[in-house]
């Protein structure tokens, strides 16, 4: 039996339509559940909380860096800029966001691009440090 997911109709195993609501029964497993690759192809360019997670946290960390670039005295601000861009990151690449277009794809862009102001501000401090030690 290959029970209707749309109406709840008992079908032959054979059928490829419902014959109560004419949908396509085998965009669906056996079990109900959605198959896997409908899944994905769901998730991909979808705002997913891992894809909005780490674009908040690329802009944040994108802010804190140009506030740590542009802002005088506030250079400090590039260690939360650097954590923010890192955590974005860590999130894009667990969720391997960067399979994955629109939101998933931006949310890793942006992480990877906060991390990457975070690093080179790091250095800059770094590099002011031995300048002022020197
Ligand atoms: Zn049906």
């Amino acid at each position: 039996m290959h029970t209707c997911p749309y109406c709840g109709y008992p079908n032959n195993d054979e059928a490829v339509y419902c014959s109560q609501c004419g949908r396509r029964l085998d965009a669906f497993s056996p079990n109900g559940l959605p198959a896997p690759n409908q899944t994905a192809k769901k998730a991909d360019g979808k705002a997913d909380l891992a894809s909005v997670s780490s674009i908040v946290l690329g802009i944040v960390g994108l802010i804190f860096d140009g506030f740590s670039f542009f802002a005088e005295g506030l250079w400090s601000l590039f260690i939360i800029g650097l954590i923010c861009g890192v955590l974005g990151l860590c999130c894009a690449i667990r969720n391997k966001l960067y399979k994955q277009k629109g939101y998933g794809m931006a949310g890793f862009v942006l992480s990877l691009l906060a991390t990457i102001g975070g690093v080179i501000m790091t250095l800059l401090f770094v590099l002011g440090l031995i300048l002022v030690f020197a």
